[in-house]
């Protein structure tokens, strides 16, 4: 079977929830017995988000090949339990990149190098050259934006010609948009969807599936009336209802047979009944959480949310492997100092210092640390956080209190972190850190052997900076232990403090390999230690039974 293409685009306005439609709609599509894959289409000039500040865009989420990649990556990778890779995030400045490099290599043989044909056949040949890997039977592509945006407009055409070029039964397109309810009138309108419809089919393309994301279920007049007006089958007409969780989209679009409607339109007749069993298990625990506790997540972007998205959604997935609902305490590290950490920190049941870059914060986070290795309260660090752990041992536990790391003072005369060699000579900021996976062997009498099970792991890896290994020596002769290390670079990955109750650092994410079905093992056995910790303390907390009608759609997914 020849790769079939479904397209998303989102109309009226943004933040509707392209990713989490593309994934759930991937998960019915994967649950029918299909291979699938999404691309996500970006149409900004950055090469990647990489260089991009978190309270720009979010968390970075790299894959096991190093791409620094959009969040909605972390999403798809969540809900189809599969590796994204490079191909799977194509961005304007990659782009544009290729054809400049193309260009100016001749390739072109004295062209004149256009928008129309150049940089529409560069769009198409990223989704051609996923589909190549005749790994997948369907490729969701997801376009960033909504329609009618200036910057968009090439992935439209490119959309337009792959229809054209592929034939009916080949591609599917997906508008998903917003019907807002007016308080004033009472009513739910149905004429924002219109005009983007209109704007979508002057650039030639007639969307096959509405998706309409709403406050209120649309009854069957005004299905009828977007059908009418916007040339699509009624039944092509689909709710996006209000959603407890975004977990639960894939079963809500089911419902309304999304699934259905996409595989006739692509003719795709495999009888297979869909098996989402284990899926509806993992939603079940989910929301049904027996106790609630609480954890602190201490980091510097905790302003915006997204900023730290995989590592929520790694909670909130163990959230159903330990029916124990997570409840995220979001510190400011700026704010925390010696004299406030104990009541910043009360009453948590574990507390996690994140990844991050520069100085800003690190007083703070220090404090924080410190306040969980006396207080023996379960620790997870993670990149930064792995490293701001070793600074604060070697400060107050060793007693050398210039230890730093040489990111946030270059002239540290104990520089405990310092800078990779490889990285000394780089002076470009995009796509040059350490990233993706990378190996690392784990000493078998440590507390990461115990969760992992094995003794060699893979993990992905997003860094400049590491722990100094001339100076590793003399934190281990103190008790921290250095359990995780890369065998062919003899780099650290994880430092433990096996004294303490639970005391991790990995110089890698595992958040970013955290799935729906399968969460991360590290975070499975943290946030174990974590119930176990407000059990002896009498910090569980009760469920409070949900009162009342949930808040607007648009704010869930
Ligand atoms: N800034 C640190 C480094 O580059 C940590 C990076 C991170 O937390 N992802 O090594």
């Amino acid at each position: 079977m020849s790769t079939k293409f479904i397209f998303v685009t989102g109309g009226v306005t943004s933040s509707l929830g392209k990713g989490i439609l593309s994934a759930s709609l991937g998960t019915l599509l994967e649950a029918r017995g299909y291979q699938v894959t999404i691309q996500k289409l970006d149409p900004y000039i950055n090469v990647d988000p990489g260089t991009m500040n978190p309270y720009e865009h979010g968390e970075v989420y790299v894959t096991n090949d190093g791409a620094e990649t959009d969040l909605d990556l972390g999403h798809y990778e969540r809900f189809l339990g599969i590796s994204m890779s490079q191909a799977n995030n194509v961005t304007t400045g990659r782009v544009y990149s290729e054809v400049i490099r193309k260009e100016r290599a001749g390739e072109y043989l004295g062209k004149t190098v256009q928008v129309v044909p150049h940089i529409i056949d560069e769009i198409k040949s990223w989704m051609h050259k996923l589909a190549a890997s005749d790994d997948y039977d369907i490729i969701i592509g997801e376009v960033g934006g909504t329609v009618g945006d200036i910057e968009g407009l090439p992935y439209l055409e490119a959309i337009r010609q792959m229809r054209f070029e592929l034939g009916r039964g080949n591609t599917c397109d997906i508008h998903l948009t917003l019907i807002p309810y007016l308080e004033a009138a009472g009513e739910l309108k149905t004429k924002p969807t219109q005009h983007s419809v209109k704007t979508l089919l002057s650039y030639g393309t007639q969307p096959d599936v509405l998706v309409c994301r709403s406050e209120y279920p649309l009854d069957d007049s005004i299905r009828y009336k977007l059908a009418l007006f916007c040339n699509v089958p009624p039944e092509a007409v689909i709710t996006a209802q209000d959603a407890e969780t975004i977990y639960e989209v894939p079963l809500l679009l089911q419902e309304q047979k999304l699934d259905d409607v996409v595989c006739e339109i692509l003719n795709l007749k495999n009888e297979q009944k869909t098996d989402l069993d284990e899926w509806i298990t993992f939603l079940q625990q989910l929301k049904s959480p027996k106790k609630v506790v609480e954890i602190a997540l201490v980091g510097k972007y905790v302003e915006l949310q997204d900023a730290y998205k995989s590592i929520t959604e790694s909670f909130v997935l163990c959230g159903a492997t330990h029916q124990t609902q997570f409840k995220i305490r979001l510190i400011q590290s700026e704010n925390v100092n010696s004299e406030n950490v104990a009541e910043k920190l009360k009453d948590v049941s574990g507390i996690l210092v994140g990844p991050g870059f520069g100085e800003r914060g690190i007083p703070g986070k220090l404090e924080a640390i410190k306040f969980a290795r006396e207080n023996n309260i379960p620790f997870f660090g993670i990149c930064l956080g792995m490293q701001c752990a070793v600074i604060e041992f070697a400060k107050n536990v060793c007693g050398w209190q210039e230890a730093d790391s040489v990111e946030f003072n270059p002239e540290s005369t104990f520089p405990i972190i310092d800078m990779m060699e490889e990285q000394k000579l780089i002076s470009d900021l995009g796509g040059t850190m350490r990233l993706g996976l990378y190996n690392c062997n784990i000493a078998e009498d440590s507390l990461a052997y115990k969760i992992y099970g094995t003794s060699q792991i893979q993990e992905r890896h997003r860094h400049r900076y590491e722990v100094n290994n001339q100076l590793r020596y003399k934190l281990r002769e103190h008790g921290m232990q250095f359990t995780g290390i890369n065998p062919e670079t003899d780099l650290v990955e994880i430092a433990e403090i096996p004294n303490h109750r639970f005391f991790i650092g990995t110089q890698f994410h595992p958040e970013y390999r955290s799935t729906a079905l399968l969460p991360h093992p590290i975070f499975k056995a943290f946030t174990q230690a974590c119930i176990e910790y407000a059990q002896e303390f009498g910090l569980v907390e009760e469920v409070k039974p949900k009162r009342g009608r949930k808040k607007a759609a648009s704010k869930i997914w």
